[in-house]
């Protein structure tokens, strides 16, 4: 079977190993190709990978938006997030977003609880797209419809006093007028501003500040992170970002993008086939491709 990765700069991807990986694990045959295509080739290609025997694609920077008007039914996450990053080849195209769901599996995995009441998001791209309509999604629904606050918040006056203190996603941009109009539900901030709405149950960085191989950088100062629950570190090289390492040093829990990787990459793979593998195989799959890089 032929799968493959379409998009511009692709020498670097991490996706074959990954997806042999999970062929070698399920025992499945497939090839998984980089496809860097121009804009010009984009459309011919996706229109006649079927016929050219690919049973999957994914798609990454800068054509996870632009492959949207070639796509004939999209997921409900990709509709919600505005781009696709795993399709499904044939006379009808179909298109899904599993970002969403690699945000889902490590939150779930490294996070105590998934649920949130103030949420940072640094950055405005597409990731921070992903993100948030995920964080959304996954609001302390609990205390906003019941107007009770969950068990270990229950006796906290401060809490129920201010409910507008919860359930809230601030996002840091550079330019705060512009992150508005790309998302308007949120509260976009500067980052000077960032004290004032501090501390967070969790912050995720969304910027490339901080990837190999400017690796001494960090989004954030070690103040502005101070009394936060979680860090979220979508960038994946290196394993522990400079961000990463001031977390550690507050004693704030944190994890890289790496999970999140070889779940999209899993998920991806349930769409294909049509079948359900869930966290044991993305585990495996995450575990061996760790100790491969050792
Ligand atoms: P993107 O569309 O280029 O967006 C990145 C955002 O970060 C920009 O919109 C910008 O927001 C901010 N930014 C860019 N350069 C910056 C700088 N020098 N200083 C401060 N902020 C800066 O990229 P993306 O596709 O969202 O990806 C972002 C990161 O997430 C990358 O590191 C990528 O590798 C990672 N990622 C990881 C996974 C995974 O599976 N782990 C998946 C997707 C992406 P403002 O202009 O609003 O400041």
């Amino acid at each position: 079977m032929k799968y493959g990765l379409i998009g511009e700069k692709l020498s670097h991807s991490l996706s074959p190993d990954i997806h042999r990986i999970f062929f070698e694990l399920t025992g499945k045959k497939g090839d998984y190709g980089l496809f860097e295509l121009s804009i010009e080739e984009l459309q011919p290609f996706l229109l006649n990978a079927s016929d050219k025997g690919f049973k999957g694609l994914n798609v990454t920077i800068p054509y996870k938006k632009k492959v949207i008007s070639y796509i004939n039914e999209l997921s409900k996450e990709a509709m919600k997030i505005g781009a696709v990053n795993t399709i499904v080849p044939g006379n009808m195209l179909k298109g899904y977003n599993t970002d969403y769901y690699g945000i889902d599996y490590t939150l779930r995995k490294y996070h105590e609880s998934f649920y949130w009441d103030r949420a940072l998001v640094l950055g405005s791209g597409g990731a921070a797209n992903a993100v948030i309509t995920y964080l959304e999604d996954n609001k302390d629904n609990e205390f906003n419809e019941e107007g009770i606050d969950n068990a270990d918040k229950k006796d906290n006056i401060d809490y129920k006093k201010n409910k507008d203190n919860v359930n809230k996603i601030y996002l840091a941009s550079r330019d705060k007028i512009a992150a508005k109009n790309k998302f308007p539900h949120a509260n976009t901030v500067s980052y000077d501003e960032i004290a004032d709405y501090s501390p967070f149950d969790i912050i995720v960085n969304t910027t490339p500040v901080g990837m190999f191989p400017s690796v001494g950088a960090s989004p954030l100062t070690k103040e502005q992170i101070n009394g936060s629950g979680f860090l979220f570190d979508l960038i994946y090289n290196p394993a522990k970002t400079r961000l990463m390492e001031l977390s550690d040093e507050l004693g704030i829990p944190n994890v890289n993008g790496l999970y999140m990787l070889v779940a999209q990459a899993v998920k991806a793979q349930e769409i294909w086939n049509g079948e359900e593998y869930g966290q044991d195989l993305v585990d495996a799959v995450y575990l061996r491709f760790l100790g491969e890089r050792a």
